[in-house]
C-alpha cells in the first residue's frame, strides 16, 4: 500500500498519533477483492493481521481525527475517533484520494469510557449495509475487509469481536468543523475548510466566496444524498453532525434499517425515543445538520458579520427545494417519468399515501411496477396491493405514462436499474449476523451476494425479495457501541 499523509500534515491539533491495540487471533471474515483491486490492494497472507492492525503496514502513519458534535441535539465540544484509526490515504486507480482506515482498532485519546472496539454484529452489519448502499448507488463509505479479533467485547454481556477495514472518500465531518469553532479557533476552522475545498471541491476555490461556495456544494451533496437514503426506503438512525460528512457519503452505520412496509415515521433506533430520525424527517435533520456546518463557517465567510450571516442563511433556505427537487427526480425515474409535469410531485405522494394506507411493501410495490410498466400484471410475491385509493392510482399513473414519450420497454428497463429488488432487509441482516455471531458465515456470504446485485430479480434471490412474516419482524435496532 503507497500510503500518502495530507491529512497528518495538517497541524497537530487535528489528530493524535496512536498505534492499534493487536488483537488474540486475526481471523478474515469478509474481504472485499474489488475494492482493493480499486484501491491497488494486494491480500497477502497476511492480510487478516494488518486489517486486524497487529501489523501496521509500512508507510502507514496511524492517527486518531479530533471531532466534536450534536448527538441528538445535545452539543458534545469532544468526540473523535474513540475507536477508529485512520492508516493514511490511497489514490485509487481514478486518481480519486481515499481514507483507509481501521475500525474497532483498539482505544485512542478519544475513547471517553468506551473500550475502543467494535463487536462482530455491528461489524457485518456495516460491511453489508455500505456495500448495499453502494451496489445501489448510493454515496457511501466503504467496507475492504472485516477481521474477527478472536477477543471478546463485552456489550450485554461478552460477544466476538471484530475490527471493520473502512474506506471513504474522507472521514472529515461537520463535527469536525464543530470541534474547531466550540474552541473559537478560526484559524482551525479555515485551515480545515480550506483542506476539505482542495481535497473534495477544488472548484469551490474560484468561487468569490469561497467558504460559502464550500457550504453551498455540502448542502446540495447532503439533500441529494438523504433523498437517495428515501428512495431505497433507508432510515440512517444516527444523523447526528458527528455522523453527516463534508464528503457528501453515507457514514457511520449503527442502528440504520429498511423501510419493510412504507411508513413515513418509521423509527427503528432504540435510541431514538423521540423519532427525531424517523424515515420522513430525515431531509429536515440533514438540513439543521448543515446549519451547523454553516455556523461554524460564519467566521470566514465574510468579514461582514451580517453579510456572512444573510449569505449562509440563504443556502440553508434553499436546502428544501434542494431535496425535495431531487426527491422528486429519483421519484420520476422510478416510477419510469422521462419528462417532467407539474403533478408528478402529486402523483408520487399520492402513491406513498396508497401504500400507507395499506401497509405495502415498500420496495416490492416500486419493483412490481416495473413489470407493470411493461403491460404485465405483477403477480406472486410482487402482486400489487388492492385497494381503492391503489387502482385509483393505478389508472392516474396509466395516464401519466400515456403522456411521456418511451416505449413501454425501454421504460421498464430503465425503471428495472433504478427500482432494487433486493435490499438488506432487516430481518435477513438480523438472521444473518445471529449466524455469524454463532461462527457461521454462510448466510452472510449468501446475503453479500445477492445484495450485490440488486437490480436481479431472479428467482434465486426471492428468499432475499420476501417481506418478514410477522414473527420475522425486526422492530427495534441496536447501536451495538
Ligand atoms: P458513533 O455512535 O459510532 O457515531 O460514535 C459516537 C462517538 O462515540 C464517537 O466519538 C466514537 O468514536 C465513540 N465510540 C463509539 N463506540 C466506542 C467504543 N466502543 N469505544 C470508544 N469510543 C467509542
Ligand atoms: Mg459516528
Amino acid at each position: 500500500m503507497n500510503f500518502e499523509h495530507t491529512y497528518a500534515q495538517l497541524p497537530a491539533k487535528f489528530w493524535q498519533r496512536v498505534d492499534p491495540t493487536p488483537v488474540k487471533a486475526p481471523r478474515m471474515l469478509a474481504f472485499n477483492d474489488a475494492l482493493a483491486a480499486e484501491l491497488g490492494i494486494v491480500r497477502e497472507a497476511d492480510a487478516a493481521d494488518v486489517f486486524a492492525g497487529n501489523v501496521v503496514p509500512p508507510g502507514a502513519q496511524p492517527l486518531a481525527m479530533a471531532y466534536a458534535g450534536h448527538q441528538f441535539g445535545h452539543f458534545v465540544p469532544q468526540l473523535g475517533d474513540g475507536r477508529a484509526i485512520l492508516l493514511g490515504e490511497l489514490i485509487d486507480r481514478h486518481g480519486q484520494r481515499r481514507d483507509l482506515q481501521l475500525k474497532g482498532a483498539g482505544p485512542t485519546a478519544f475513547s471517553r469510557n468506551g473500550d475502543g472496539r467494535a463487536a462482530i454484529g455491528p461489524v457485518l452489519r456495516e460491511y453489508l449495509i455500505s456495500e448495499a448502499m453502494h451496489a445501489m448507488g448510493v454515496p457511501t463509505t466503504r467496507s475492504l475487509a472485516a477481521v474477527a479479533t478472536g477477543e471478546h467485547v463485552f456489550r450485554e454481556g461478552p460477544v466476538p469481536g471484530a475490527v471493520l477495514a473502512r474506506v471513504g472518500a474522507s472521514h472529515i465531518r461537520v463535527g469536525t468543523f464543530q470541534y474547531f469553532a466550540a474552541r473559537r479557533d478560526t484559524d482551525g476552522v479555515r485551515q480545515l475548510a480550506d483542506y476539505v475545498i482542495a481535497r473534495h471541491y477544488p472548484e469551490a476555490a474560484q468561487a468569490d466566496r469561497p467558504y460559502l461556495a464550500l457550504l453551498e456544494t455540502v448542502a446540495r451533496r447532503q439533500a441529494a444524498l438523504v433523498a437517495q437514503w428515501q428512495h431505497v426506503g433507508f432510515i440512517h438512525g444516527v444523523m447526528n453532525t458527528d455522523n453527516t460528512t463534508l464528503s457528501g457519503e453515507t457514514i457511520d452505520y449503527g442502528p440504520c434499517a429498511f423501510l419493510d412496509d412504507y411508513d413515513p415515521g418509521k423509527v427503528f433506533s432504540s435510541i431514538d425515543r423521540a423519532g427525531r430520525y424517523s424515515f420522513a424527517n430525515q431531509p429536515a435533520l440533514v438540513r439543521w445538520n448543515v446549519a451547523r456546518l454553516a455556523e461554524t463557517l460564519l467566521a470566514i465567510i465574510d468579514d461582514d458579520g451580517d453579510a456572512a450571516l444573510a449569505a449562509a442563511s440563504a443556502v440553508i433556505d434553499a436546502m428544501p427545494g434542494w431535496s425535495a427537487q431531487a426527491w422528486l427526480e429519483g421519484m420520476r425515474a422510478k416510477l419510469g417519468l422521462a419528462t417532467n409535469e407539474d403533478g408528478d410531485e402529486a402523483l408520487a405522494q399520492s402513491l406513498l399515501e396508497a401504500m400507507h394506507a395499506v401497509a405495502a411493501d415498500y420496495t416490492l410495490v416500486l419493483r412490481a411496477l416495473c413489470d407493470a410498466a411493461d403491460g404485465r400484471e405483477p403477480d406472486g410475491l410482487l402482486a400489487l396491493p388492492r385497494s381503492p385509493a391503489f387502482d385509483a392510482w393505478r389508472t392516474r399513473w396509466a395516464g401519466r405514462l400515456a403522456r411521456d414519450p418511451r416505449t413501454a420497454a425501454e421504460r421498464a428497463a430503465a425503471m428495472r436499474a433504478v427500482n432494487p429488488a433486493v435490499i438488506p432487509r432487516n430481518h435477513r441482516v438480523h438472521e444473518a449476523l445471529v449466524a455469524a455471531e454463532q461462527g457461521d458465515l454462510v448466510p452472510f456470504e449468501a446475503l453479500l451476494a445477492a445484495i450485490r446485485r440488486p437490480y436481479d430479480d431472479g428467482p434465486d434471490v426471492h428468499h432475499y425479495m420476501t417481506p418478514p412474516e410477522p414473527g420475522e419482524r425486526v422492530l427495534q435496532t441496536f447501536c451495538g457501541t
